[in-house]
């Protein structure tokens, strides 16, 4: 199918960009053009112009400034996955095939919010924080209230992601498990974790779910009954039944929401373990 008629803009510059995108309301930024192109062959968006934006070298950057990560929203998921940043390159790793990963961006997939994305579930077990700009300056946002509903974030005309940002977690292991019917699909169910061990006790933990509700969802109940335990059978039983009430999946191709919910508990217990094992 033919999307429908827009016009196209190449910026030189970010700031050329936002001022277009300020005169231009309708207007939608091109990063990667993974999620955007098929949209609008969909015909579910009907911009009057696509302003390409994927060019601009100054939003592709992988940073560690002082204890803080700081990625520029143009860096495409392959230089994510080759980077071994905490938790995040492995998530990027799993995002579907090379030419998606070569192609998308991160700005470009926390923007589109699909709620069965990857780095979300990462995102919002490391706290990240997301940095948005526009012509009359910038603001940043955590992740958990930038992503607001299925396709929706809390972006304003005019506005892009121009980077993400979340703290070094030094001494914490990582996991990100992915459930998919096949090599390169999106997630049935994806899970991350990020922990801190002392000895054989759990001194931290924090879990982000994919797939299984409107955004991610940060099942904190869960953390918390594992916290300062060692983690056996049991405790990782009842932490995966309390990730698992927190998940709201609706059925689909993919699964029923009955399958997609046990598959939480299975997926928590299972990065709970391979990070431990790290
Ligand atoms: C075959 C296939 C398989 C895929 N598999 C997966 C998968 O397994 N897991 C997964 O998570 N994703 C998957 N994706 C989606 C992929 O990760 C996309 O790259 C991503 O969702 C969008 O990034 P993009 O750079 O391509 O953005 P685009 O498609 O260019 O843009 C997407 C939306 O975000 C907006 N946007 C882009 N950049 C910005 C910005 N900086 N600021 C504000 N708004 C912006 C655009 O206007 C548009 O509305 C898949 C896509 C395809 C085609």
């Amino acid at each position: 199918m033919y999307p429908p008629k827009f016009g196209y803009v190449i910026p030189d510059n970010i700031k050329e960009a936002l001022e277009f995108l300020e005169s231009h309301e309708d207007a939608k930024v091109l990063a990667g053009g993974h999620s955007l192109i098929p949209m609008l062959k969909l015909r579910l968006l009907r911009p009057s112009y696509l302003v390409e934006i994927r060019r601009l070298s100054d939003l592709s950057y992988i940073k560690l400034d002082g204890d803080t990560y700081k990625i520029g929203a143009l860096t495409t998921h392959y230089d994510i996955s080759k980077a071994k940043i905490p938790l995040l390159s492995e998530t990027a790793s799993k995002i579907g095939d090379p030419q998606v990963r070569n192609m998308g961006t991160i700005g470009g997939s926390i923007s589109h919010a699909d709620p069965a994305a990857d780095y979300p579930a990462a995102l919002i077990a490391l706290d990240a924080q997301v940095k948005i700009i526009s012509t009359k300056g910038e603001r940043v946002v955590p992740i958990s209230s930038f992503i607001k509903d299925i396709f929706t974030t809390d972006l304003n005309p005019g506005e892009i992601v121009s980077e993400i940002q979340f703290k070094n977690l030094k001494d914490y292991k990582f996991s990100y498990q992915k459930l998919e019917r096949r090599a390169g699909d999106f997630a049935i169910v994806g899970v991350a974790v990020a922990l801190k061990m002392s000895g054989d006790v759990i001194d931290d933990i924090r879990i982000g779910l994919t797939a299984v509700g409107n955004g991610p969802i940060r099942p904190t109940k869960a953390e918390e009954a594992i916290k300062g335990k060692r983690p056996t059978d049991d405790v990782l039983d009842q932490v995966g039944e309390i990730a698992m009430s927190y998940a709201n999946p609706k059925a689909d191709i993919r699964g029923s929401a009955e399958y997609k919910k046990k598959m939480v508990k299975v997926l928590t217990k299972r990065a709970i373990l391979t990070a431990i094992q790290r």
